[in-house]
């Protein structure tokens, strides 16, 4: 057979297989998203599976920004940006991400796994060394690969790893690093003074990626920088506006060259069409909104205490997570599905990661807590997650 499509059916199977077994919980509908709430298969459940970590989707501002844009601009540009694509708007959203951030200037992409890819294969290219933390996430992989650089990755946070990384960079070319700042499998921090600190020793350029760590990390939401208390640390800023930011797309921030080479240069920005108006609009208040209601990072930095805490004192092994992305360790896959079926049977929507996304023998569900959650839904759901454990032998 054509080994094309023997892998087309080997994925059916296992789907198949899955599904026929009823511990198959992917690409399920949901027919309504109500702050912590969902509704999916009829069931109105707790969802512990979202990235809205400040609760902002449906938020009346937000809303009422995107509705605003989609009146006056309608549902789309028909453009790149770079030609007819621009709207006052796009530049308004780079203004304020980049104050955000504390850079001079941002760019914004379709989407965050675009500006990984696009942003990686602009600043490297053959002959160059890009360096990754093994954790990192597909798109910033995906990026290095398609950027031609010698690919290196060392242990993940292992900072004797990274330094010996940087000695056997390419001499005489350009040395990239690039980290997550939460990582998005394992909900743990990246050891960021150490990371900068040998990105300058080594004269090598700092990225980093911040989809789960804006609008968590630090007190006020603005990430990693804030959370360590270093300040002109990184190079090059990325993020999405898809998880924290209740829209659709990614950006990087830094310097106004950095930024203006990448808005000549990144293909996925020159040749590929600009976000719609309403999105655009949306995100730009989401940014405002954080910075006017503070209070949010605040019950989110609660929420990660008591949830994580629950699952500790019930003896659950959540790895070195400090964040409101929580693996909760199931072992092999069939326990990581068994744990999921009867987690939303008890109506707490949450799912399950398996290998090849995460090493063989560390299945997981990923729980994510929100802003959204009340303590006593967080109370709910440790029970919830208890009684599963027990009952599949995840706790003794
Ligand atoms: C989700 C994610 C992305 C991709 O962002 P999208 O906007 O969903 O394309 C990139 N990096 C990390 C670490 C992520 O978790």
């Amino acid at each position: 057979m054509n080994p094309i499509q023997k892998r087309i059916d080997a994925m059916n199977q296992r789907v198949a297989d899955l599904q026929q077994a009823g511990l198959y919980f992917y690409l399920q509908p949901l027919d309504e998203l109500d702050g912590a709430w969902v509704t999916t298969g009829g069931r109105r459940m707790l969802n512990f599976a979202s990235y809205g970590y400040l609760g902002l989707l449906g938020h009346p501002r937000i809303e009422a920004a995107a509705q605003a844009a989609l009146a006056r601009y309608g549902t789309g540009t028909h453009g790149v940006r770079i030609l007819a694509g621009t709207l006052p708007l796009h530049n308004e959203l780079e203004q304020t991400i980049a104050r955000f951030k504390g850079a001079e200037a941002a760019i914004v992409y379709s989407s965050g796994y675009v500006t990984n890819l696009a942003t990686v294969s602009s600043l490297v290219g053959r002959n160059d060394t890009v360096i990754c933390d093994k954790f990192n996430h597909a798109s910033i992989v995906d990026g290095c690969l398609l950027s031609g650089a010698k690919f290196a990755r060392f242990r993940h946070n292992d900072m004797a790893g990274l330094e010996k990384r940087l000695q056997q960079a390419n001499p005489g070319a350009g040395t990239l690093v690039i980290v997550d700042a939460v990582f998005s499998m394992d909900g743990d921090v990246i050891n960021m003074p150490e990371v900068s600190r040998l990105c300058r020793e080594y004269d090598a350029l700092l990225m980093v990626d911040e989809a789960h760590s804006l609008g968590v990390l630090g007190e006020k939401g603005h990430g990693i920088e804030e959370h360590f208390g270093l300040e002109k640390a990184i190079d090059v800023y990325m993020g999405t506006l898809s998880k924290t930011i209740p829209s659709v797309g990614g950006y990087v921030a830094g310097s106004q060259d950095l930024i203006t080479y990448l808005k000549h240069v990144a293909r996925a920005f020159v040749f590929s069409a600009a976000l719609p108006p309403a999105q655009v609009a949306a995100a730009n208040e989401s940014f405002k909104v954080i910075e006017d209601e503070p209070e949010r990072v605040k019950v989110l930095q609660r929420n990660i205490e008591l949830f994580l805490g629950g699952l500790k004192e019930r003896g659950f092994n959540t790895l070195d997570s400090e964040t409101p992305i929580v693996p909760i360790i199931c072992g092999e896959d069939e326990k990581a599905f068994q744990m999921t079926k009867l987690c939303q049977e008890e109506n707490i929507f949450v799912l399950p990661v398996v290998s090849p996304a995460v090493p063989a023998g560390l299945a997981r569900l990923r729980a994510n807590v929100t802003a959204a959650h009340s303590e006593e839904d967080i109370a709910f759901a440790l029970d919830v997650f208890e009684r599963a454990g027990k009952e599949v032998g995840v706790l003794d």
